[in-house]
């Protein structure tokens, strides 16, 4: 057997034995995985449907316009793009599509929860070669539409494409529209993260207020690692060849042949989550995220926005002078896989930020509840009140040894090996579908 075998065998275990608790993530279906496995994988067909540029795609085109009706169908949209081979292209094709180089765009800062495709600056596409601007949040990590409004008449952006990946509350989509509108700009949401809380009714809709919506669709959809993009009505009326643009950005704008496999896979995953099942599922992705807040807030932590009205919150370290790396380390050897990350108004530097971001839709995939949150909420409360005496070094310099060092020391450690092993108990109970 081929070593990668060998270790697809460990990842396979290690996600079966511990936490996925990185909000981004989760269990596909095995019909999804089967899809994605599949001999899709072996054709090519540069274009469209019914305009390929190569032979042989009749059975392709037949899987990419189904793909492409599930879409439409579900998000009530009159167009949709399956091709984007992952979320951070799928924005660079928007931007490629509606506006020119030097143009001003604008976006939540990454600090903030934005992604780096929002026009994070200097070191992504999307900074450099357009003129971008960016909006953070206020003290409280709160949106403040009021200065972000300012912000847009001062600046005049010609597209605002607007996402989050930490952010724990609801975004007011007709408020940025309003915003939006007042100057004539487009409105993308990138609803990468809650698209599928978007679908179960639980996470307020972008598809009324944006011209269009772009989307992962490996996130809380569950289909393969992938994106979409949507026109919704309202776009298509601003510019009737808003398709046609979004169309040319993917191919010959930025991709070749798209990943048919993909396709189907998304596909797949568009059909599971048009079902009574999947919006149980999201309602218990948000009712799993207010119960872990909760608990964790009760246990004497800090949470970003006190809350959280979505899938994820982010617990702020700073009360504690603890480091979001001191802390997400702890918790892996404890079995509990979360990442560390930026609070509002971080003064750390986004490799050592003060923050622990936190979801549950892996865990509510599993089927696991509020009853299992707040043992959860147990497990890392006894984490970071055991591993508070170790304080990131002020120097810079010395930041990388002392983590690396921590590392050694804990990876034996009884006390977090004792709560890893709870966990897998806990996770045998909740097998991966
Ligand atoms: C995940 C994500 C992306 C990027 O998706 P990739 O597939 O990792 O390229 C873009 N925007 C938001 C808001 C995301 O959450």
């Amino acid at each position: 057997m081929d070593k990668i075998f060998e270790l697809i065998k460990k990842e396979e275990k290690r996600q079966g034995e511990t936490l996925m608790m990185i909000p981004s993530e989760n269990y596909a279906s095995k019909s999804v995985r089967e899809a994605v496995g599949s001999v899709l994988i072996n054709k090519y067909s540069e274009g469209y449907a019914g305009r390929r540029y190569y032979q042989g795609n009749k059975i392709i085109d037949e899987i990419e316009t189904l793909a492409i009706e599930r879409a439409k169908n579900l998000f009530k949209v009159p167009y949709a793009n399956v091709q984007p081979y992952s979320g951070s292209p799928a924005n660079s094709e928007v931007l490629f599509a509606l506006v020119e180089p030097g143009d001003t765009i604008m976006g939540l800062e990454l600090a903030s929860g934005g992604h780096l495709t929002h026009g994070h600056p200097k070191v992504t596409f999307s900074g450099k070669y357009f003129n971008s601007v960016q909006f953070g949040l206020d003290d409280k990590g709160l949106l403040d539409y009021k200065k972000i409004s300012a912000q847009t008449q001062k600046e005049k952006p010609k597209l605002m494409l607007i996402g989050t990946t930490a952010y724990p509350l609801a975004f007011d989509w007709k408020k940025l529209a309003e915003i939006a509108d007042s100057i004539g700009a487009w409105l993308v949401a990138d609803a990468s993260h809650v698209i599928g809380l978007i679908i179960a009714g639980v996470y307020p809709s972008p598809f009324t207020h944006a011209h269009l919506v772009t989307s992962t669709t490996h996130k809380t959809l569950r289909g393969p690692r992938g994106a979409m993009i949507l026109a919704t009505a309202k776009g298509v009326k601003k510019d009737p060849e808003l398709p046609a643009k979004i169309d040319k950005a993917i191919i010959p704008g930025m991709q070749g042949g798209p990943h048919n496999n993909t396709t189907a896979g998304i596909a797949i995953s568009l059909e599971e989550a048009n079902t009574p099942v999947f919006k149980t599922y999201g309602k218990q992705v948000v009712k799993n995220a207010r119960a872990l807040a909760s608990a964790l807030l009760d246990g004497g932590l800090t949470l970003v926005a006190n809350g959280t009205e979505c899938h994820l919150l982010v617990v702020d370290l700073r009360p504690l002078e603890l480091s979001g790396n001191v802390v997400a380390q702890s918790l892996e050897v404890a079995g509990i896989v979360a990442n560390r990350n930026s609070v509002p108004n971080d003064t750390m530097p986004p490799f050592y930020p003060s923050g622990l971001r936190l979801g549950t839709p892996a865990l509510t995939t599993r089927g696991m509840k509020e009853k299992e949150m707040k043992q959860i909420a147990t497990w890392i409360l006894k984490v970071i009140d055991y591993v508070k005496p170790y304080k990131l070094p002020e120097k810079p310099e010395a930041r990388s040894t002392f983590l690396k060092a921590f590392r050694s020391k804990i990876e034996k450690d009884k006390f977090l090996l004792g709560i890893a092993s709870e966990v897998k108990t806990l996770c045998q109970k909740f097998p991966v579908p």
